[in-house]
């Protein structure tokens, strides 16, 4: 049993790696099985026996409960602490919402501060753009703050009426347009979350050779919450990556000296010498240019509820649910979590016609985390070539032209042939 360890800002990893993982319920069994044999195959291939995966598989959800009667038992937790990395299929939502807090409870007790979801278009997958291949970007949504604090209270309770009472006895506030039928919710945002997010997201860029990072907020309307999370966010790239990032407000300060000219000047400069653009964007706005112009954008940094949007919108416009990647990583103490975004597809389970892909990419983001990119490589490479000659799970293969449908093993073992 190897485990991942971190030493200074570095993943060590050990060649023969156990990899702990949650199969998930409904299509979970389907999509995990398909996903560890192309991912066994890919390995013993790039590494011709050099590199392993030995599998842990511990459990969450209802597989969980039916053998622990616990929907995420003490031990998952702490072979997910101990390993740093895991991956996790969909997990079902019990009668009274205990999935919610089962990912929930991952993302706190592991402080995962990030949600990453890179969005890439694939050539051939039907897009609702009409040039798709512009699509390159990566967020990186805050995980932990924001109004997901879980902090509400609901109208005409004791707690609403004593909260609003505060409000304004305390503090004076006398724009609650209907008070006695308002439920409440609190957003909180600091500047350490704030800066840990931006941090992540300005660090993932240099080390990728990406040219930008956008802030996304509506510091238009929440001047203290989403207004200081843009604030933090440039003051972060400012104080700690001066050498390489060229910010908007830098831009503003030169205009305002020595004019627009000198300002164009400095920014054409900053992008010769590879450094990264740092800019802001309104959430709104920002939606709205995504379609228009998407090539404007590469790494986004965003709080929780707009990056819950964003991912949505984004994950739409290259293919949708059944392709869409995703891990909660917490970049200082190393752990991470890689996903199938999607959820248990219960209409769909058992039938063998499930989309692997959004776990099979997970898988691709879990190897670059850690450094064997070559398989991360061979596994996108073997999915460009499938999409390009039609070959898909029904999902994606009906809206393109000359798709094949194939059903989740056949394309497993399609995927399996194409990397060699
Ligand atoms: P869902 O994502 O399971 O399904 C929505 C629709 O998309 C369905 O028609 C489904 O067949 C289709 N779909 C989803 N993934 C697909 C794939 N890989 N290939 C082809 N088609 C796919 O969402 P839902 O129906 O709202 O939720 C079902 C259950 O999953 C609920 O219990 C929910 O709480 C849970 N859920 C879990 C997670 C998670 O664990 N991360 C996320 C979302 C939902």
């Amino acid at each position: 049993m190897a485990k991942i360890v971190k030493n200074g800002n570095k993943l060590v990893v050990p060649d023969e790696l156990t990899l702990p993982y949650i199969e998930g319920d409904g299509v979970g069994v389907e999509i995990t099985n398909a996903c560890k044999k192309i991912v066994d195959h890919t390995i013993s291939t790039v590494y011709k026996g050099s590199k392993k995966i030995e599998w842990l598989e511990v459990l969450g959800g209802e597989k969980a409960y039916n053998k622990t009667s616990q929907w995420l038992p003490e031990e998952t937790m702490n072979t997910f602490k101990e390993y740093l990395i895991g991956i996790k299929g969909p997990l079902a939502t019990p009668v009274g919402g205990g999935s919610r807090s089962l990912n929930v409870a991952l993302r706190q007790e592991l402080d995962l501060f990030v949600c990453l979801r890179p969005v890439e278009w694939f050539k051939g997958v039907s897009s609702p753009l009409k040039e798709p291949e512009k699509v390159n970007m990566v967020v990186f949504r805050e995980n932990t703050e924001d109004i997901y604090a879980g902090i509400e209270w609901e109208s005409n309770t004791e707690e609403a009426k004593k909260f609003y009472n505060f409000l304004k006895d305390e503090m004076g506030v006398k724009k609650v347009r209907f008070p006695e039928t308002s439920s409440f919710g609190v957003k909180p945002v600091s500047q350490e979350g704030s800066s840990r997010l931006v941090r992540a997201a300005i660090e993932y860029a240099i080390n990728n050779k990406k040219p930008s990072v956008t802030l996304v907020h509506k510091g238009n309307i929440m001047k203290f919450t989403e207004g200081g999370f843009k604030k933090w966010g440039y003051e972060v790239a400012e104080k700690e990556f001066k050498d390489y990032t060229f910010t908007m407000n830098e831009y503003a300060a030169i205009k305002k000296e020595k004019g627009a000219e000198a300002a164009d000047k400095a920014y054409d400069e900053a992008l010769k010498a590879g450094k990264v653009i740092i800019k802001d964007n309104i959430a709104d706005a920002f939606l709205q240019n995504t379609l228009l112009k998407p090539e404007d954008y590469s790494v986004i940094a965003t709080l929780n509820l707009n990056g819950d949007y964003i991912s949505d919108q984004l994950a739409a416009m290259v293919g949708g649910i059944g392709i869409a990647p995703g891990a909660n990583i917490n970049y200082n103490t190393g752990h991470a979590i890689f996903e199938a975004t999607h959820g248990t597809a219960p209409d769909i389970a058992g039938k063998n016609i499930v989309n692997p892909c959004s776990m099979l990419l997970s898988f691709a983001m879990l190897f670059e985390y850690i450094s064997w990119n070559e398989v991360s490589q061979k596994i996108n490479n073997a999915l460009v070539e499938s999409f390009g000659n039609g070959y898909a799970t029904h999902d994606l293969a009906r809206f393109m032209e000359n798709g094949t449908s194939l059903s989740t093993s056949d394309f497993a073992e399609n995927i399996i042939k194409l990397i060699r």
